[in-house]
């Protein structure tokens, strides 16, 4: 795809802002009803979803070309998606993939950030993570019981990600004590795990990231794998949406849980309990790419009729039917636990500020990012702010030591592993 082959949806922003907001039928106060991050943050238009496709327009027509000042903008966004599904309340247009399509033209004209090129691209081309750390570490968390415990042969594998395996990786141990606890078979990728390629499909450079995606399809073809089981949003993401948007969906073969979707369906069938209470006040984060973003990508072709219609009808992604139920099914199935919900929530959270490399790129803005979500947690009274993917905790972590707050920050499967053992 083009920018040029977004034209209609650029030319049908009807300029109303409402991608700024949340949506009114949920919001519920003035602290905290906007969802754009960088709108928010920033306030000029520029800085928002509308004011990317008047700029988008602007190149179509040739008013102005991708310069350092529009990279500026387009990678201070999250690509939280948050203004592509409130857009979709009213119109069927394309809003996240025009402003994919921006990074990708800033990305192949060398316009991209150096940060998102020296920073993400080198170390995943060198050390297939984009952390810089030593491809021979990946799996070094991964010792004794729980080790020897994978079944070698399943048509299941648990894919890590880097950043539970560099970062995070008391998430990548919860997740396994609770596959074996609930005795699903499962492997892992190692050695032939890589990064997913989210940092590369995200800031543009897809190219890149289209040669991890055929290095781990050939990887499952060989192994017979089946099931992918990610306990990260970004890899869930790009296992469940990048990958069949980039390649023949009925090749793909395999489909993708996350941890928490594959627990509530075993908690559900009552093969699966916990045993033990966890006493503890939480609120939950609805992470942008299990929520909002996770709707499958439904491949469409066909043309623009009169008024818009589409012929054949297309199958939008309007992000209302996302993971929003599994993470919490897990949390009320714990004994002990108290979920609080904060005003934000499912469609309509509040990216935590890391997504899309601008946790790389722009540390400052993902920090400011997190903190103003931290507070939306803080102000429900729980003890304990959760999320369901480790790049969520890795920012909130940060915001928390910065504001001094003493506000725990978990992911849903530390929880559940207490409640196992
Ligand atoms: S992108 Fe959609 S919601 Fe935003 S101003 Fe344009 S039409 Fe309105
Ligand atoms: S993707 Fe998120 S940060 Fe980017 S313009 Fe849309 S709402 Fe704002």
């Amino acid at each position: 795809m083009s920018l040029e082959d977004y034209r209609y949806d650029i030319e049908m922003c009807l300029r109303c802002s409402s991608c700024k907001w949340v949506d009114p039928m949920w919001a519920k106060s003035k602290r905290y009803n906007k969802i754009c991050p960088i709108s928010s943050r920033f306030h000029y238009d520029s800085f928002s979803c509308q004011g990317l496709m008047d700029i988008s327009l602007a190149i179509l027509d040739g008013e102005i070309d991708y310069n350092g000042t529009l990279a500026d903008i387009v990678y201070h966004c999250t690509l939280c998606g948050a203004c592509d599904v409130m857009c979709k309340r009213t119109l069927e247009t394309e809003r996240l993939l025009v402003i994919e399509e921006l990074r990708k033209g800033l990305a192949e004209r060398g316009l991209a950030p150096e940060r998102a090129l020296s920073r993400l691209s080198k170390f995943v081309d060198e050390r297939r993570n984009p952390y810089g750390a030593s491809e021979a570490k990946r799996f070094s968390w991964l010792e004794g019981k729980r080790r020897s415990n994978l079944k070698s042969g399943a048509k299941t594998a648990y894919f890590v990600g880097c950043t539970s395996s560099y970062k995070h990786p008391e998430i990548a141990r919860a997740s396994v004590d609770l596959l074996q606890s609930a005795k699903v078979d499962f492997v892992v990728m190692e050695p032939d795990e890589w990064c997913c390629g989210n940092p590369l499909f995200r800031t543009g450079q897809v190219k890149k990231a289209e040669g991890i995606m055929n290095h781990h399809l050939e990887v499952i073809r060989e192994q017979g794998i089946e099931t992918i089981i990610t306990s990260c949003a970004e890899c869930y993401h790009t296992w469940k949406v990048d990958y069949p948007r980039q390649h023949d969906r009925k090749t793909l073969g395999y489909r993708v849980v996350h941890i928490t979707e594959l627990l509530a369906d075993l908690l559900k069938k009552g093969v699966f309990k916990f045993t033990k209470p966890v006493d503890m006040t939480v609120t939950y984060h609805d992470s942008c790419r299990l929520g909002r973003l996770s709707e499958p990508h439904e491949p469409w072709s066909g043309k623009r009729l009169q008024y818009g219609k589409l012929e054949p009808p297309k199958t939008w992604r309007r992000g209302t039917n996302g993971v929003y139920a599994p993470p919490r099914a897990v949390l009320n199935a714990i004994a002990g636990i108290k979920l609080l919900e904060m005003e934000r929530v499912r469609e309509n959270t509040f990216c935590c500020g890391a997504g899309a490399g601008v946790k790389w790129i722009n540390r400052d803005f993902a920090l400011e990012t997190g903190v103003e979500r931290l507070t939306e947690a803080s102000d429900t009274g729980a003890r304990a702010l959760v999320s369901a993917c480790p790049f969520c905790k890795w920012n909130f972590q940060d915001a928390a030591s910065k504001e001094g707050s003493e506000m725990e920050i978990l992911d849903v499967v530390e929880i559940a592993a207490r409640a196992i053992s």
